[in-house]
């Protein structure tokens, strides 16, 4: 039976809600590869709730250390704004002091998996998650515009770099195609852990919105599944209307009926929470969402060739080996580039641009 662990915690005490969750869902880290992803949606300050509080991954990362892994490392793919500024969405959020060394830029290096052909036929992703012997999710108790809600499932989006989640969002085509894929971006590598910052928590139309909930709590599960349907409950959804919780089920990944998830604490449905509309239809067919979303998957990088020294960095950091050295110029493929911003990143001469 699926379990989920609702535990109550503040920022200045969440060691004790954290060490539950081990105790709860025991993992043998001794010697094997960790890899931790809190939700990192964009830079931005760790009071604005937007992404993972530090303080709940600090106490994840301590509590790892103490089991003496081989190795940990912390990172995640920022969304549509800041592709390019993994780094700084860590440094920002408080996420990189918190990750107390470990932090890596997982958009550096990705490796191409098989994918499902209705969306596309293959995508690259970070080569850690694929690595990674154990795999813990940290996603933040968080509304979102196009799923209702961005909870255990929706942040394993962030294991794709760079523009692919645009190309995604575009391929899908309707919010209906949408909910799918994100199951099947989840299926690529699924967490073996998942601990929720909900200490303060999104309503309204998130995932990025201004009205935040004191919440108080840490939720903790095995499964994704069983914790989202925990959170749609608290938000007041009725869980089987997701889309993409009911996809999740259908491909056998764990069940939303409550009468089938054995709670450990006290599931109460938050009074009055503000939910986005259901369906996503306004944020899929807002014109400028989808205008930024074109924008994305059309931008390439181009070297300054006033700038550039050729020294061929670029060539051998992209993930995907877009780029090759033409003449003294490196030249990108467009159809294999995916957008990630390694190149513009890694340049010591700020010689790549994006056109
Ligand atoms: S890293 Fe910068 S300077 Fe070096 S080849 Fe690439 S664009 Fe040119
Ligand atoms: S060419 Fe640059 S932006 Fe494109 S995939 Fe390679 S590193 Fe990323």
């Amino acid at each position: 039976m699926a379990r989920v662990l609702i535990h109550p915690a503040s920022y200045e005490n969440v060691r004790e809600a954290v060490d539950r969750a081990f105790e709860l869902f025991p993992l043998e880290l001794q010697g094997k590869k960790v890899f931790i992803k809190p939700n990192v949606l964009r830079a931005s300050e760790a009071q604005e709730a937007i992404v993972t509080n530090p303080a709940v991954m600090r106490a994840v990362v301590e509590k790892v250390e103490s089991m003496r892994p081989a190795s940990i490392v912390v990172g995640d793919n920022p969304g549509l704004f800041n592709y390019g500024a993994n780094e700084l969405c860590f440094q920002q959020t408080g996420l990189l002091e918190a990750a107390k060394g470990y932090y890596e830029n997982i958009g550096n290096d990705s490796q191409k998996v098989d994918f499902n052909p209705d969306f596309l036929p293959t995508v690259s992703l970070s080569r850690i998650v694929l690595d990674a012997d154990i795999f813990i999710s940290l996603p933040k108790f968080k509304t979102h515009g196009l799923t209702v809600m961005t909870g255990a499932i929706k942040n394993s989006y962030g294991i794709l770099p760079g523009a692919q989640k645009a190309k995604l969002h575009k391929a899908a085509g309707n919010p209906e195609r949408f909910h799918e894929m994100v199951v099947d971006v989840f299926r690529l590598r699924v967490p073996d852990l998942f601990i929720m910052d909900a200490v303060v928590g999104m309503e309204g139309n998130g995932p990025a919105s201004p009205d935040l909930r004191e919440i108080g709590l840490v939720l903790a599960s095995n499964n994704a599944v069983a914790m989202d349907a925990v959170v749609a409950t608290m938000m007041g959804c009725e869980p089987g209307r997701l889309r993409f919780l009911q996809t999740a089920k259908e491909a056998g990944l764990g069940d939303y009926d409550l009468d089938t998830i054995d709670i450990v604490g006290e599931l109460r449905r938050l009074p009055d929470f503000k939910l986005p509309p259901l369906g996503g239809e306004a944020i899929f067919h807002n014109q400028a969402v989808q205008e930024i979303l074109h924008d994305r998957t059309l931008v390439r990088p181009q070297a300054d060739p006033d700038l550039c020294t050729g020294c061929g960095t670029c060539v051998d950091q992209c993930p995907v080996s877009a780029l090759s050295m033409n003449g003294q110029l490196p030249q990108v493929d467009p159809d294999l580039c995916i957008t990630c911003f390694c190149c513009q990143e890694i340049c010591p001469e700020k010689a790549m641009n994006l056109r």
